[in-house]
């Protein structure tokens, strides 16, 4: 890789100050932050921490290198996972977390056929109830992991008749795809001690605490039930074991 373009010395030293190597087996993680991001939270301003992260087939110290790549590398056309840090994140002693995957139709239009939507909001208001946590939005598992395109094809099945989970194995995917270790990975530079994890599905945590994150206990997360979604959660909690006793649940967990 050749330096294409000279940078002025003061950009790339404040930049370099907020850029993170962290190595990932090939290639590394970088990981940008902490970015000031004030949120509204049901109209209360809320002050999280952003924190961006790109994975590199290429491993480089020199930042400057990875930034005169980035303008004529389309990263637009991908997606890229953040995570939103609040309160003393690496320091409390108990702190909440979740692992939020990226649901277009629910996050961003507001779908009533899954919950993650409310998931996501709610999840956040705990966190900042909590007083520390952090909150990972992972944009590479949007419907379980199949992608945008591929979940459009999935709800037309599940318009006919098919099941969330049918419609996935029916398109040829795996009913769940979504792989976490980058996640994790970003978390372990973040916080060191044990997390709390949100989340409604019991098989979930299992899959994070094999990969490695240390998760001392779960909290579960439930709402937004409504017609449009009924049939859906049920499927999640008779074939992708969320627990039974409570109801709900959806494409995040
Ligand atoms: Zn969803």
């Amino acid at each position: 890789m050749t330096v294409v373009k000279t940078f002025d010395p003061n950009v790339i030293s404040l930049l370099h100050n907020k850029i993170h190597r962290i190595e990932s087996g090939e290639g590394a993680i970088y990981l940008v932050g902490p970015i000031k991001l004030p949120v509204n939270l049901d109209g209360e301003t809320v002050e999280f921490k952003w924190y961006c992260w790109l994975n590199c087939g290429e491993e480089t110290e020199n930042f400057e290198q990875i930034i005169a790549k980035l303008s004529s590398v389309n990263l637009a056309e991908y997606q890229q996972s953040s995570v939103l840090v609040y309160g003393d994140f690496e320091d409390a002693e108990t702190a909440l977390i979740r692992f939020h995957s990226i649901c277009h139709t629910g996050d961003i239009f507001g779908s009533k056929r899954c919950d993650c939507g409310f998931q996501l909001k709610q999840s956040m208001k705990l966190i900042v109830e909590h007083g520390h946590g952090a909150l990972f939005y992972l944009a590479n598992h949007e419907g379980r992991g199949i992608g945008l395109f591929s979940k459009a094809l999935a709800y037309i099945l599940q318009e006919n008749g098919y099941d969330t989970v049918d419609a996935n194995l029916q398109l040829g995917f795996v009913d769940d795809a979504r792989d976490y270790s980058d996640a994790i990975r970003v978390l372990q530079v973040l916080r060191t001690k044990p997390v709390t994890l949100i989340t409604n599905n019991p098989r979930k945590l299992e899959a994070l605490r094999r990969a490695g994150l240390d998760v001392e206990n779960r909290v579960p997360l439930w709402g937004d039930i409504s017609e449009y979604n009924e049939k859906y959660l049920k499927t999640k909690i008779e074939r992708s074991g969320h627990l039974e006793e409570e109801e709900g649940c959806c494409n995040n967990d």
